[in-house]
């Protein structure tokens, strides 16, 4: 089997550098038309230059491909519809969006300013949103739709210094969720890409040896399955020097209390029960764990 991208457009944001640059690059020599969004900031996301978008749309066309360059900031909305619009203009569809674009302001949360912790949270989590909700319409209506958003190990797992952008990763998995099961019904799937990758965020963080693993080339293959005709819709897919795995959430079947246990002594008690993991399941929808609260109760009552 074949992955091809024939006759589809894609969107890549933050596509000037990096893992962005590296998934257009692999989409367009698949046969996608793309759009290398990119407004050319530096890491914590400041300053801004055409040459890094327009320097992926030369090296797709030098290799007979399909691109234009657009410099929107992904969390301005009058940019970014702008960007939509000439997309439209230039190729009447829309079919993937690959929501990559990045920034970094680490600090320890004691010495963060909040206008750091904005800005992090307004590039990740609204700029995805934002361009997102620009393509959406145009989706549904095509009854085609292929959404990646991108997160992080920090967001999943934690990292010290990122408050921030832990927060603004984590938020990814939410917006997925929830797109999945709006996006159904109109044949729009919504994954999320937890990658690592050596690129210029994360230059000074692995030693050498590691460093020449971990390319976005080694990536880009779980992104661009992410994004196919016959793509997963939900899925975490975390990636790095070409090793892939799967991040899901579980729930451990739980503890029930009722009369005098129903207290915070209850739960101390009972809490190495609550957290025991056997047959714990993967819920895939809010009600789902309403629905299992509501029977246990009931259960534990003596109710049918
Ligand atoms: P990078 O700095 O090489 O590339 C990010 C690109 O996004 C830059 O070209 C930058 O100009 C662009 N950008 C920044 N703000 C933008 C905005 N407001 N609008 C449009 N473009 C903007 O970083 P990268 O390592 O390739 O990161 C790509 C994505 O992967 C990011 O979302 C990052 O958080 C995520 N990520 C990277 C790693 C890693 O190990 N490199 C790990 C986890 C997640």
């Amino acid at each position: 089997m074949t992955i091809r991208f024939d006759n589809r457009v894609a969107i890549v944001t933050g596509a000037g550098a990096g893992l962005g640059r590296s998934h257009a690059i692999e989409l367009a020599k698949r046969g996608a038309k793309v759009v290398v969004n990119d407004l050319g900031a530096s890491v914590d996301g400041s300053g801004g230059s055409d040459s890094a978008a327009n320097s992926v749309v030369d090296e797709i066309k030098a290799a007979g491909g399909e691109a234009m360059a657009h410099g929107a900031d992904v969390s301005n909305a009058e940019q970014v519809a702008d960007m939509v619009a000439r997309t439209m203009e230039a190729w009447g569809r829309i079919d993937i969006l690959v929501n990559n674009a990045g920034i970094l302001r680490d600090k320890t949360f004691a010495k963060m300013e909040m206008a750091d912790f904005r800005k992090v949270v307004d590039v990740h989590l609204i700029g995805t949103a934002t361009v997102t909700h620009a393509v959406w319409p145009i989706m549904r209506e095509q009854k085609y739709g292929r959404i990646a958003v991108t997160a992080s190990s920090s967001g999943l797992y934690g990292n010290f210094g990122q408050s921030n952008y832990g927060a603004a990763k984590a938020a990814m998995m939410g917006f997925m969720n929830v797109l999945h099961l709006e996006g159904a019904r109109d044949n729009i799937r919504v994954n999320t890409l937890a990658p690592t990758a050596a690129t210029r965020m994360t230059m000074d963080l692995f030693p050498p040896e590691t460093h020449d693993l971990m390319g976005p080339e080694t990536i880009t293959p779980g992104l661009l399955y992410l994004v196919s005709e016959d793509a997963p819709s939900r899925v975490i897919l975390g990636a790095g020097a070409g090793c892939f795995a799967v991040t899901k959430v579980y729930e451990t079947p739980g503890v029930t209390l009722t009369g005098d246990d129903l207290s915070p002594e209850g739960v101390a008690a009972a809490f190495d029960q609550i957290a025991d993991t056997t047959g714990q399941e993967e819920l895939t929808q809010a009600f789902q764990q309403t629905r299992k609260y509501a029977k246990n109760a009931a259960e534990a009552r003596g109710m049918k």
